[in-house]
């Protein structure tokens, strides 16, 4: 498997309007292990986690939004709604004594999938900086 720096290299070459996996993960062409569902966000176990709990949230609709640098003000609400998702999720898998939250934008940020996405990582204690 690549890592995830050569994989976000990789991505960043790819029109930024391409479907991604993603896509396949909402229309369930794909399975995943979905812990939260309704009909703005889908969230579900990341594949490759980097913590005992690894949760990737995203919005059902693209709209443009492959990463945060592409936001516009019409995303406002979804924006919201992730991170208040976010939280939820937080709740239910019991992540009482903190979290995580991270957005990965560009290259540079090592993202790998251009459909904007939110991480929940918890169930460990978090190390500043991050990597
Ligand atoms: P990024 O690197 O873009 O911030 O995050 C993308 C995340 O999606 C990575 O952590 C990666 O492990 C995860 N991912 C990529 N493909 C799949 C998949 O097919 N299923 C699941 N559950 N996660 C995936």
């Amino acid at each position: 498997m690549a890592s995830e720096k050569e994989a976000a290299l990789a991505a960043a070459s790819t029109p930024l309007d391409s479907p991604t996996i993603f896509d396949k993960i909402i229309s369930k062409e794909i399975p995943a292990n979905i812990v939260f569902e309704d009909e703005q966000v889908i969230a579900f176990r990341d594949i490759n986690p980097q913590a005992p709990v690894h949760i990737v949230l995203i919005p059902k609709v693209k709209d443009g939004l492959s990463g945060l640098s592409k936001a516009e003000e019409r995303h406002c609400e979804i924006l919201g709604r992730l991170l208040y998702t976010a939280k939820l999720v937080a709740k239910q898998e019991g992540l009482d004594d903190g979290f995580r939250i991270v957005i990965n934008d560009g290259p540079k940020g090592c993202q790998s999938v251009y459909h904007i996405h939110v991480h929940l990582l918890g169930g460990r204690q978090m190390n500043w900086p991050p990597g």
